[in-house]
C-alpha cells in the first residue's frame, strides 16, 4: 500500500533481464559474482552481448570465459530526467570497453551525480536488483557521488 507521500512511479520496479539458452552463463556467473564473456575458440575473439556464432570468423564454436572486470569508459551519458522505469535520476548509463579487447563493450548504469571522463578506469561490481536477479555494473575507481 502507498503511503500519501509515494507516488504510484517510486514504486515501479526496474525492467529485469530474461536469461534464455544463449545467455544463461553470463547471468549464472553474475549471480555467483563473476563476469563471464563469450569467447570463440577458434580464434579467441570475445564478444557481447552472446551470439550463436563468433562475428569475427563465423564458426560456432563458442564458450564463457572469465574476464578481468578491469575497463575504461568509452562514452556514456548522464541522465537527469526519469525516462526509464525503476530508474531513479540522476544516473549515468556507462559504455565499457572491457581490457581484453578492442571494442569489447559492455553497457552499465551508475548511480547518483558524480565526475566522470571518457577514458577513465572503471571497477566492477554486481548489483541485486531483485533476488537472484544480478547485474554486473561498472563504476568509476574512486567513484564519489557529488554533494
Ligand atoms: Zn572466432
Amino acid at each position: 500500500m502507498l503511503s500519501p507521500s509515494q507516488s504510484a512511479e517510486e514504486n515501479v520496479l526496474r525492467p529485469i533481464p530474461l536469461a534464455d539458452d544463449l545467455t544463461e552463463p553470463y547471468w549464472s556467473a553474475a549471480r555467483e559474482g563473476r563476469l563471464v564473456i563469450q569467447r570463440c575458440t577458434n580464434c579467441g575473439n570475445y564478444q557481447h552481448p552472446p551470439r550463436i556464432y563468433c562475428s569475427s570468423c563465423q564458426e560456432g564454436a563458442l564458450e564463457f570465459s572469465a574476464v578481468s572486470g578491469e575497463a575504461t569508459v568509452y562514452s556514456y551519458s548522464k541522465v537527469v530526467e526519469a525516462n526509464t522505469p525503476g530508474l531513479k535520476p540522476p544516473y549515468a548509463v556507462i559504455f565499457a570497453e572491457l581490457v581484453e579487447q578492442a571494442g569489447l563493450w559492455i553497457l552499465s548504469d551508475c548511480p547518483g551525480d558524480f565526475e566522470i571522463r571518457v577514458g577513465d578506469p572503471l571497477e566492477l561490481s554486481f548489483q541485486e536488483i531483485r533476488e537472484g536477479v544480478v547485474l554486473p555494473q561498472f563504476r568509476p575507481v574512486g567513484y564519489q557521488t557529488l554533494q
